[in-house]
């Protein structure tokens, strides 16, 4: 097996870290949201936004004057983490309390999307990433939107995921108490899309609507 670089391997509870890029692909397909961490004017920052993956590339977006999009243009070392909660772990103790989680934390530098057709495709990948079928149903971007929008990319290289699964793991002593332990569980409900309150009459609900929730690529 390939040897994991330090800089990437799990050392807290080393067994629930996995480097397996497909492995790390599922768990950035299911979310949308991640969180990016770079330092600016010496202060560490940490944005959440959007994200789109395709293939080995996170795809992000914003506006040109985003100071977010505008630091990690300049070719600085970011992190990127995306976070998915399963559930609550109750254990006898608080110590050992917790929670089921799916994560994935991403170094690396983001280059810069160049060219009409490379931006429009990769704004597309984000579309799809976060809503199949959306970007077809939707005007496409004008010049003075894509002059006005950043797309930034970064490669799934230095990456790892940590994944706990199971219940509670309790002191040997404490099965003993008379004290409920075990997991809440958590999924995500999609509820009934809700349409513009100044929708024009007679537009049915697109595919991309109707579908959300149903395919496996929803991100619920
Ligand atoms: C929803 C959630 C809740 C958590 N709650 C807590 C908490 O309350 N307290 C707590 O101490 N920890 C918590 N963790 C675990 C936390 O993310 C860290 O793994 C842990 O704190 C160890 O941090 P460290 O810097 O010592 O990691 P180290 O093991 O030293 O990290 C080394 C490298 O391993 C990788 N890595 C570490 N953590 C993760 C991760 N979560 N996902 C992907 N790669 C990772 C990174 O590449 C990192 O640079 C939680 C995780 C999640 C997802």
């Amino acid at each position: 097996m390939k040897k994991v670089p330090d800089k990437t391997r799990v050392k807290r509870v080393p067994q629930r870290g996995i480097y397996n890029k497909e492995d790390i692909y599922k768990i950035l397909d299911k979310e949308f949201v991640c969180h990016i961490g770079f330092i600016h004017n010496d202060i560490p920052v940490v944005i959440p936004t959007l994200y789109g993956r395709k293939d080995n590339d996170l795809y992000i977006h914003g506006s040109m004057a985003s100071r977010m999009m505008k630091t990690l243009n300049e070719g600085v070392e970011i992190s990127v983490a995306v976070t998915r909660v399963n559930g609550l772990i109750l254990a006898r103790s608080g110590f050992h309390h917790s929670a089921n989680y799916e994560s994935v934390v991403i170094f690396g530098k983001a280059t810069l999307i160049e060219g009409k057709a490379e931006n429009i495709a990769a704004l597309k990948a984000v579309s799809d990433h976060i809503i199949t079928g959306r970007w077809e149903e939707a005007r496409g971007p004008s010049d003075k939107e894509l002059k006005a929008t950043m797309v930034l990319k970064l490669p799934i290289e230095e990456a790892s995921a940590k994944v706990r699964t199971g219940g509670p793991k309790d002191d040997k002593a404490d099965y003993d108490l008379d004290i409920w332990a075990g997991v809440i569980p958590f999924t995500r409900t999609i509820e009934t899309p809700i349409p513009d309150e100044v929708l024009r009459d007679g537009i049915p609900v697109p595919n991309s609507v109707k579908n959300y929730g149903q395919e496996p690529s929803t991100k619920k």
